[in-house]
């Protein structure tokens, strides 16, 4: 068993918003076992001076997809690219994501049409054969046929072999009875939540942000099957008009958001404690002006993004003045990789969110929505030893947690990338 005493320059606990002066950490195995001004060093015991940074917990995004490579080839690869290559994406994201100070992670499904690879890296990486970010995961996007999760539109023009690639996903097709057979079988080979496409999306060419695919009863049966065995739902979702009816249907989490430019949805969402990631990132180069990076995205995208600029522009603006707590989720490999978690700090601060809101969203927030309250995104007593620091001022910089200077998980400290 190792023991370490970690000395903070300044410490954010993820529990309440303040950096606190000169605290000290007990890490005895996989575990902080004490958290104060000073704490008495065990015989052995190692110390890990970072009297010059700020020490967070380590940080979760809860919305990444970890089976892309690159996203400027994400459509490409989705089709042509093994199984087994998406796999083992999920375990290099996995490990340049911790060594960024991301130690958690949730992987909002994928186009692995074997199925079940992150389920596989996931396990490799709890066995302790590989090491990366802790990870949360829905095997596959649950969608309809030509809903936004339905991949095999990539190539359309060519009926027969779109056809072969959608016979093989085990997530797509149409009616309750068929969805209910999928989220099952979700669970039985290893799901920790159900992620739905419920929405269309600017990422796609053939659906925009407004269009919903999924029948009331479908939406209906998938929720309640997932219910039954105890599993979360989290949707893609767009529509202020939609929401409004997954929520009256107790969908547990919404996800993306970027329409909803009314503040009393926000307040409902508030009051039944439904969780909402709402990934700015994705949306920065309309939102922020910036051409250069808007050209940088495929046409059909650009597109809709133009065409739904004023809309975006004003529900970030309700979503920054709600009160709802925000999740932090990048939504890479939609822009940037998915081991680049940092954007979306950049992108919350620079639209007006609080800095200790976001390092929330990122700690005690996410903790929540995936399930894990009492075992990540806080440092204090009985927690896992997932702990990251940073030299940049987390308070005042937006980049600031693109620049990870120390990173430990489960006890075990990291080179960073900075170091590598
Ligand atoms: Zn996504």
């Amino acid at each position: 068993m190792k023991t370490y005493i970690i000395k903070c320059g300044k410490l954010y606990d993820g529990k309440t918003d303040v950096l606190q002066d000169k605290m000290e950490i007990l890490v005895e195995d996989n575990r902080i076992k004490e958290v104060d001004k000073h704490v008495a060093a065990p015989a052995g015991a190692e110390v890990i001076d970072l009297s010059d940074a700020t020490v967070t917990p380590g940080l979760i995004d809860a919305h990444v997809h970890f089976s892309f490579g690159d996203w400027r080839t994400r459509s490409h690869d989705a089709i042509y690219e093994a199984p087994i290559y998406k796999g083992m994406y999920a375990l290099y994201n996995a490990k340049k994501s911790m060594l960024r100070g991301f130690t958690t992670i949730r992987h909002c499904g994928c186009n692995c049409d074997d199925g079940y690879s992150v389920v596989v890296a996931k396990r490799l990486l709890n066995d302790g054969h590989f090491v990366g970010s802790r990870i949360v995961q829905a095997p596959h996007y649950v969608s309809t046929t030509r809903g936004h999760g339905d991949f095999s539109q990539l190539i359309m023009t060519n009926p027969k072999l779109s056809t072969y690639i959608w016979e093989n996903y085990p997530g797509f097709g149409s009616g309750p009875d068929m969805f209910r057979e999928v989220v099952r079988r979700q669970v039985k080979y290893g799901a920790d939540f159900i992620k739905m496409f419920a929405s269309g999306g600017f990422n796609s060419e053939a659906d925009g942000p407004e269009d919903y695919t999924f029948t009331d009863e479908e939406m209906q049966a998938i929720i309640e099957v997932s219910h039954q065995m105890h599993m979360k739902v989290a949707s893609h979702t767009y529509s202020p008009e939609l929401a409004y009816k997954q929520i009256g249907m107790g969908i547990d989490d919404i996800e993306h958001g970027a329409l909803f430019n009314d503040p009393k949805l926000l307040d409902l969402m508030k009051q039944k404690g439904v969780h909402f990631v709402p990934t700015f990132t994705p949306y920065e180069s309309v939102i922020k002006l910036d051409e250069d990076n808007l050209r940088k995205q495929t046409p059909g995208m650009q597109r809709k993004l133009r065409k739904y600029q004023e809309w975006l522009m004003d529900a970030r603006k309700v979503i920054v003045n709600s009160d709802i707590p925000l999740g932090y989720g990048t939504d890479f490999v939609a822009v940037h990789n998915p081991y680049e978690g940092g954007w979306e700090y950049n992108s919350m601060l620079t639209s007006g969110v609080d800095p200790f809101r976001a390092l929330a969203a990122a700690t005690r927030v996410n903790a929540d929505i995936l399930s894990m309250p009492n075992d990540i995104g806080a440092i204090a007593p009985g927690y896992y030893a997932d702990i990251a620091a940073w030299k940049r001022d987390l308070l005042t910089d937006p980049h600031a947690l693109l620049d990870c200077y120390f990173v430990m998980k489960d006890g075990v400290v990291y080179k960073t990338e900075q170091d590598i």
